[in-house]
């Protein structure tokens, strides 16, 4: 441990999540958080390269976490060493904080701070839609974490509690700078997550409830923010809990936003390899016509043991409609065996994570069931729904 002088020039010579490793002018090596760090000198700006420049080992990850019933999830993009220059910078964005959880059980915190250290930098924060399982523990993410932009659909939810959670976002600074805000889809932009990703927002509250459903919590499920993210031939498809029927409506008409999303958007570009499911699985989303639009190899559902009046999430006759649709598709919870166990909402963010990492070409999925890594994947043949 070695306390630098303010203007020191070390040299990158490697990277791991929130941290680099340094040389010194005298040799010496060690690792330095990155927040403490400033590219200087000339940096080769490098264009975004084609799939093919995308080195085998630069891995983009995609955590979505154990919350218990909610969404909660980490996106790391790779780390080339060199600072700066727009591409491969290493970028920490998170989307939803999952539920609140009482004192010493915040799930998603934990799980970053595991993995990085108190007060890293998290390059920008996704509250998907202001519902109770995705958005209260983003303040833990807040307290923990120096959030340097924040994006919301900019639904005008009212009450106490979502009001005063925007006042603390609202508060927030990283190394003096305050927050960048992007609040409502106007004000998104292009996001500056580096030139070797492609982040598209398909969708966010269009400002007015039409067309979004009768009922207050359906027409904010439906404020949700749809984003794709596209990594050489891989991409990812958050749905936030975006709606596509009521739950006794037959699967073949879509409205909401999945009918949105199909009247503004090619079929080629709603289609991802990975599509983390609308609203935790619900009979309530993926009607046909959006399922063959997105035509996913990989579905994820974060879910836990929450009753929704006589259901739990993902509903079985979901999963079975992927698996009609392609009897290939593989299929990973973050429930995984909550029931069998008898979990409850108390113990249900019990490690049954789901890590997926790309370069580009090769995707491969790291499911863990109480925190044990999986040796096999799930298939619609070896976990029938
Ligand atoms: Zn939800």
């Amino acid at each position: 441990m070695d306390c630098l002088v303010p203007g020191t020039q070390v040299t990158g010579v490697d990277a791991v999540p929130f941290w680099r490793r340094i040389r010194l002018a005298d040799g010496r090596e060690g690792w330095s958080a990155k927040k403490f760090l400033e590219p200087v000198g000339p940096v080769v700006d490098e264009l975004a390269p084609p799939e093919a420049a995308i080195p085998p080992n630069a891995w983009l990850e995609v955590h979505i976490v154990d919350v218990g019933q909610g969404d909660g999830i980490w996106i790391r993009t790779y780390d080339d060493g060199v600072a700066g220059n727009g591409v491969f910078e290493g970028k920490n964005i998170v989307i939803d904080g999952g539920p609140d959880a009482s004192p010493g059980e915040a799930t998603l915190r934990d799980y970053l701070e595991s993995r990085g250290h108190h007060g890293s930098v998290i390059d920008a924060l996704v509250v998907s839609h202001p519902h109770d399982d995705h958005y209260p523990g983003a303040l833990r993410i807040f307290r923990h974490f120096d959030v340097a932009s924040y994006y919301d659909p900019g639904f005008p939810k009212g009450g106490v509690e979502y009001p005063a959670f925007l006042n603390e976002v609202k508060a927030e600074k990283t190394e003096g700078h305050p927050i960048e805000l992007h609040i409502g889809r106007s004000n998104f932009g292009v996001p500056a997550w580096g030139k070797e990703v492609k982040v598209e927002f398909l969708y966010a509250w269009p400002g007015a409830n039409d067309g979004l459903g009768s009922k207050a919590n359906t027409v904010e499920n439906n404020a949700s923010i749809v984003m794709k993210v596209t990594y050489g031939r891989h991409s990812f498809l958050f749905m936030g809990d975006a709606e596509g029927k009521e739950r006794d409506d037959a699967p073949d008409k879509p409205k909401y936003v999945e009918k949105i999303l199909l009247a503004e958007h090619q079929p080629e570009a709603l289609h991802a390899t990975v599509l983390k499911l609308a609203h935790h699985g619900s009979e309530t989303s993926s009607t046909l016509p959006f399922m063959q639009a997105v035509n996913p190899e990989i579905i994820v559902a974060s879910s836990g043991r929450k009753k929704f009046g006589t259901v739990f999430l993902p509903d079985v006759s979901v999963l079975e409609r992927y698996c009609q649709l392609n009897p290939a598709v593989r299929m990973y919870r973050t429930d995984k065996d909550d029931e069998a166990k008898y979990r409850t909402t108390k113990n249900d963010a019990d490690g049954d994570h789901v890590v997926i990492r790309t370069n580009g070409r090769d995707i491969e999925v790291l499911a863990y069931a109480d925190g044990v890594l999986l040796t096999t994947g799930e298939t619609c043949q070896t976990v029938p729904p």
